[in-house]
């Protein structure tokens, strides 16, 4: 059996600076949302380019958020992409509005302006793009769709803290953008996310919705300024981020770019020793990007001498964990049976969930693990 240890897919690094911000946050007389957060906002609009970031507890709560606090609800079409993780569509259907799927590019795989076209209905509220793998999606073609049509656009970034479209950072773009700080994401405060927002009403609404509806924070109410009463003025959710965990972040922040430069160099060293197997591999970025790398994505080709699934079980027995990002949306049982969906009717999304497979893609490996990959591939493939 293999010595080598189980490479852990999107394992992150936790290293030095983020233990001593977390037992410092300890020490400290404050572990609930409070001046940690604070400081993380203020950096990460910063690195965004936007005027407000507000922290959450996920991104699924920031893009639940982000259509409560916009006003989306029953009666309401959001348009997106079924290649994305089910938490897009679900904080669509939290809002009690319809998911309208439409395919994504089969070389992109990022949603398709011109079925966004096609489906707008007078019903259509939002388009809710995302940057699949840290490639960004074409906004300029969707602002113009939104701008045509007067629709909100809400974008998810889980994959897409570096990215940038045309010179512009992603979360400077649209009125709301959504970031996750999930374990395998990459930048990570276990669980975490982020909305950027340049409209301060917005910002204002987010914030109190995210807390219960309340109008001051924890921390504004019990901070050395003084007690302080609040109103309860929306029913709201509870989405905070702690300070534990913004000190994890906060460390991470800086060192984004670093590690963004070790994905590019394992993404081209990918490209180049996988272009003789059986796979489809990634396009390359759009001219005018920057594409985050948080996935490298592959498609199994039918004429490879094994299945996708038979690859991951292979790939697990030599000690590589791997991943599907995603099977698509629409032929998950609960959207199949309850939105009626078809697999044919999105075949882009449906041919990319049934072939493709993630390799591991973290600044953590080393280039002697980066080899073991793709020796791996070469022994099950070539
Ligand atoms: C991870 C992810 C989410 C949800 O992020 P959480 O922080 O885990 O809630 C949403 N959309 C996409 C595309 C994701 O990959």
């Amino acid at each position: 059996m293999d010595q080598l240890p189980y490479i852990v897919f999107g394992s992150p690094i936790i290293d030095g600076d983020a233990r001593a911000a977390v037992d410092k946050t300890l020490s400290s007389a404050w572990i609930g949302t409070g001046p940690r957060v604070h400081e993380l906002e203020e950096k990460f609009a910063l690195l965004a380019g936007s005027r407000f970031a507000l922290a959450t507890s996920s991104c699924t709560a920031a893009l639940h958020l982000a259509m409560v606090a916009s006003g989306v609800g029953p009666g309401d079409e959001v348009i997106t992409t079924p290649m994305t993780f089910c938490a897009t569509a679900n904080a669509i259907i939290h809002t009690g509005a319809t998911p309208v799927f439409v395919d994504c590019q089969l070389d992109t795989m990022t949603i398709d302006p011109a079925a966004i076209a096609a489906a707008i209905t007078p019903r259509t509220r939002a388009i809710l793009p995302v940057h699949f793998a840290g490639r960004p999606a074409p906004m300029d073609a969707i602002e113009a769709i939104a701008r045509k049509h007067s629709l909100l656009v809400v974008e998810d970034a889980a994959h897409g803290i570096e990215c940038e479209f045309k010179g512009k950072k992603i979360g400077s773009l649209s009125p709301l953008t959504c970031f996750s700080f999930y374990a395998t994401k990459n930048m990570t405060t276990a669980e975490g996310g982020m909305i950027t927002t340049n409209d301060e009403e917005l910002a204002r609404k987010i914030k109190i919705w995210g807390l219960h509806g309340m109008s001051a924070d924890a921390w504004t109410r019990f901070s050395d300024q003084g007690y302080r009463h609040y109103d309860v003025i929306f029913p709201g959710f509870k989405y905070n981020l702690t300070d534990l965990a913004a000190s994890v972040g906060l460390t991470q922040l800086p060192k984004l770019g670093h590690w963004l430069a070790r994905r590019e160099r394992i993404w081209a060293r990918y490209q180049e020793a996988l272009a003789g197997l059986p796979l489809s591999l990634p396009a390359p970025p759009a001219a005018d990007t920057v594409h985050a790398r948080h996935l490298y994505t592959v498609l199994v080709r039918d004429d490879a001498r094994v299945s996708r699934d038979e690859l991951m079980t292979r790939m697990h027995r030599r000690g590589i964990g791997t991943g599907v990002h995603y099977r698509a949306l629409h032929v998950e049982p609960y959207y199949r049976e309850r939105w009626g969906f078809r697999p044919e009717q999105f075949p882009n999304a449906f041919a990319i969930g049934e072939h493709t497979v993630s390799l591991p893609l973290t600044p953590k490996l080393s280039d002697a693990e980066v080899e073991r990959i793709i020796a791996a591939l070469n022994e099950i493939l070539g």
